[in-house]
């Protein structure tokens, strides 16, 4: 079932990329106009299907990468493609069930044997687990790739839909594909029931899921229940926090001995209320990937809150200005900004690059427009 399913979305993505972008674009319309129910919304902007980031991959052995894809639409999500050697890890699947689209062949193009052997979904909210349904039911990302070890929130309160769906399949994902376990953040913290609380993904790569209190206390925000992790290469350390809060992020800091990173995902996608002083003045971030559509009214039409906003961009300007944001809104749809944003770790460091572009966010026209860099900012 699995491998028919495979076949056909292999053929449509071949399709188009072979016939370029036309097929795969979607209709015009408003950052809040109408949209369909895929969340297909705007044009996919001016990414080049045959750019570079599309080639499959060939990786070395001990070379890590971080991928931060495009999701397809003009909507805040996460998604998060770690690899290294044949080992795929996946960290949430935003930001509509339509991303999956936009997912499932751009996974496809790394993950070579249809095996994703860690998959972790940070909380329950649609922008992090939709594509893990998908639209269809069978072009979802539980449709598509066997997951093994699969990781998700101990505590939710929503009771949308798409949680439920999101829990039934990955439910079969484990009773019905010989392999898979599912564990909480709680279960891996407390190495209980089989789980871990450090995995090593390579000889050399390993993540440890971190503690804070909301994995096992309740919260208010749905957000404050996100699976934190720090991914690890040698001396090379990535931080990934969901859309944790600010009463998250102090339990985390309190909990957890952090170190230095040279990532952080940025949290809650560039949020004025997440990627906190008290976080980042532990973290002291080198670089700050967002997944967002910069300046998308989504969640809000006061002009510096949208994602990123000034009040996170004036927090981590302190630290360094090596920020960079896969997608922006243009009004009218979205378009890449660095696009798919493509982490790079090995002996030699840690590089970044975009599929677009590598400009980094405070050199972009819309962030010289739009917002400002704080005086005591890194320059
Ligand atoms: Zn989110």
């Amino acid at each position: 079932m699995k491998k028919i399913t495979l076949a056909v979305l292999a053929g449509i993505s071949a399709i188009c990329l072979a016939c370029g972008i036309a097929a795969c674009s979607f209709g015009e319309s408003g950052p809040q106009g109408p949209q369909d129910e895929t969340g297909a919304q705007g044009s996919q902007g001016e990414k080049d299907p045959q750019g570079p980031q599309d080639e499959p991959a060939e990786e070395e052995s001990g070379e890590l990468t971080i991928r931060f894809p495009e999701l397809g639409n003009g909507n805040a999500g996460d998604c998060i493609l770690i690899k290294v050697g044949d080992t795929e890890m996946l960290i949430d699947a935003g930001s509509k069930r339509g991303s999956a689209k936009t997912l499932v062949p751009f996974i496809k193009q790394y993950c070579t044997d249809g095996i994703l052997e860690y998959v972790v979904a940070t909380h329950a909210h649609e922008d992090h687990i939709a594509a893990f349904v998908g639209s269809s039911g069978t072009d979802g990302i539980f449709a598509n790739f066997q997951c093994k070890t699969i990781i998700d929130y101990a505590m939710k309160n929503t009771t949308s839909q798409v949680s439920k769906d999101y829990e039934r399949l990955r439910d079969e994902e484990v009773s019905v594909t010989a392999g898979a376990v599912h564990y909480t953040a709680l279960q891996c913290w407390n190495n209980a029931d089989g789980a871990q609380r450090s995995y090593e993904l390579a000889e050399g790569v390993s993540f440890d899921i971190l503690y804070q209190k909301f994995y096992e206390n309740k919260s208010s925000d749905e957000n404050n229940y996100s699976v934190c992790l720090l991914l690890k290469q040698g001396e090379n350390n990535f931080l990934f926090t969901g859309d944790l809060e600010e009463a998250g992020e102090k339990s985390l800091v309190e909990k957890n001995d952090l170190p230095h990173v040279k990532l952080f995902k940025g949290g809650h996608h560039g949020s004025p209320t997440s990627s906190n002083e008290v976080l980042l003045s532990k973290i002291t971030p080198e670089n700050v990937c967002v997944c967002c559509c910069a300046g998308s009214t989504e969640y809000t039409t006061t002009k510096e809150n949208t994602f990123p906003s000034q009040a996170f961009i004036d927090r981590v300007a302190k630290y360094t200005k090596n920020i960079y944001v896969t997608t922006m809104s243009t009004g009218s749809g979205y378009a890449s900004m660095n696009g798919d944003i493509t982490v790079t770790s090995n002996a030699e460091g840690v590089t970044v690059a975009g599929s677009n572009n590598d400009t980094i966010l405070k050199e972009t026209d819309w962030f010289k427009s739009n917002r400002t860099w704080p005086s005591y900012g890194v320059v």
